[in-house]
C-alpha cells in the first residue's frame, strides 16, 4: 500500500453497514468497530518492510506531522524550474497532497499553477505550507476534504454540502466563487488540475 493514500480515507464509526463500494476503490479494512477505505490511490500494493522503508525515505515533509521540515520544502521548490501545480503532487517535494488540495490550496492562496517552483518568494511557500497544514488537519479531523470559507458558500450556515466544499476542484466551466471567472481545467502532473484564470494570474 502506498504510505499516504492521495485521497479519501476514510475513518468512520461504524453505527452502519459499510456502503456499496463506490469510485475507484482499492482497499477496504473492516473491522468490529470501524471501516477503513483507501479510493483513487496512485499504488495500492502489498510492500515489505524494507520497500515500506524505502518508500518513506522518498517522502517529502509531511504537513500532519508534528515538526515537519517546513525548509525542504521551501528549499526543494525554489530549486526547480517545474511548475508548482507539478510539484505539490510529488511525494518527494511535500507528501500527501493529493489532487483536490493541490488545486485548492493555489486557489486560496492566489497563485498561479503554471509558475515556476523558482520563482515565487520564500514568505509565500511558506504561506502556502501554512495553508496545507489547515487544510490537512481539517480533512482529517472531518473526515472530508471542505476547502471553502463559509462566506464563499452558497448556503454560509449549517454543515458544507458537497456543492459548496471546493473553490475550483471539480468546477470546470462554473464561475469562480471570488470573482465570478469560469474555471478552467487541463491535465498537469496526469491529473487533472482546475484553476481561476483571473485569481490565479
Ligand atoms: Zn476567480
Amino acid at each position: 500500500m502506498a504510505a499516504r493514500p492521495p485521497r479519501a480515507l476514510r475513518h468512520v464509526p461504524r453505527r452502519r453497514a459499510a456502503p456499496e463500494p463506490r469510485g475507484a476503490l482499492r482497499l477496504r479494512l473492516l473491522g468490529d468497530v470501524h471501516w477503513l477505505e483507501l479510493r483513487g490511490p496512485t499504488a495500492c500494493e502489498v510492500l515489505t518492510d524494507a520497500e515500506r522503508r524505502a518508500v518513506l525515505a522518498r517522502l517529502g515533509p509531511d504537513p500532519l506531522r508534528r515538526r515537519p521540515d517546513v525548509g525542504a520544502f521551501v528549499a526543494r521548490v525554489l530549486r526547480s524550474r517545474a511548475p508548482i501545480g507539478t510539484m505539490l503532487m510529488d511525494q518527494a517535494v511535500v507528501a500527501g497532497v493529493g489532487n483536490v488540495y493541490r488545486a485548492e490550496v493555489l486557489v486560496r492562496q492566489r497563485l498561479d499553477p503554471f509558475r515556476a517552483g523558482r520563482d515565487h518568494g520564500t514568505a509565500t511557500l511558506e504561506r502556502l505550507w501554512d495553508d496545507l497544514v489547515v487544510l490537512l488537519r481539517a480533512g482529517v479531523r472531518a473526515g472530508r476534504i471542505v476547502t471553502t470559507l463559509p462566506d464563499d458558500r452558497e448556503r454560509p450556515s449549517g454543515r458544507p454540502r458537497r456543492v459548496d466544499s471546493h473553490y475550483v476542484y471539480g468546477r470546470a466551466g462554473l464561475p469562480c466563487r471570488v470573482c465570478g471567472t469560469a474555471v478552467l481545467d487541463a491535465l498537469v502532473a496526469a491529473r487533472r488540475l482546475f484553476w481561476c484564470p483571473v485569481c490565479q494570474a
